[in-house]
């Protein structure tokens, strides 16, 4: 979906649009739509600045953390974002002083393209970790078996990464 932004005034407009399950993608390997997505907001236009707000939700399938089994998780976002225009000197002296301000994008030529709205808000929504379920064990660290569904010989002598280099550090002294 594309909005142009020429049309757009000052007191801005509604607009909604639903994603089929396979009418967008996430272009991203470990994440994909599962349902359909949902975005419903409003844009308006200041001068050359865009600004829309809404909200997004949909339901992802990611990689569990621990077993890398697929992973449903539901996601709903609130968003405001403001967008310039990519030659607008002042647009990018902005973008310059504050490198860490995500809600000033760039758009480029004469629409806003909203799948990309609706997927950088979706990916940005996912928790940073994503569990099967709470209590789920992961994969050996030696031997990669899937420990909710069988127990491996392993020795559980599994150590911290941090604490073996400091091993390593004391045994050197
Ligand atoms: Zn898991
Ligand atoms: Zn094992």
């Amino acid at each position: 979906m594309q909005i142009e932004i020429e049309k757009l005034t000052e007191a801005g407009q509604p607009f909604a649009h639903t994603y089929a399950a396979g009418e967008l993608s996430l272009e991203e390997e470990w994440a994909r739509l599962l349902s359909e997505a949902r975005i419903a907001g409003r844009v308006s236009r200041k001068r050359q600045r865009v600004h829309v707000s809404g909200t997004v939700e949909a339901e992802i399938e990611v990689s569990c953390d621990r077993c890398l089994k697929p992973t449903p998780v539901a996601v709903k976002s609130e968003f405001d974002v403001s967008y310039d225009p990519p030659d607008a000197d002042e647009a990018s002296e902005n973008m310059e002083l504050q490198p860490d301000d995500l809600a000033t994008s760039v758009y480029a030529g004469e629409r806003l393209d909203v799948d990309e709205l609706v997927r950088e808000q979706l990916l940005l929504a996912l928790p940073a970790r994503s569990l099967c379920r709470a209590e789920c064990q992961g994969l050996c660290p030696t031997c990669g078996v899937d420990l909710n569904e069988k127990k491996c010989d392993c020795a559980q002598q599994e150590i911290d990464p941090r604490w073996a280099a400091l091993a390593e550090l004391k045994k050197k002294q």
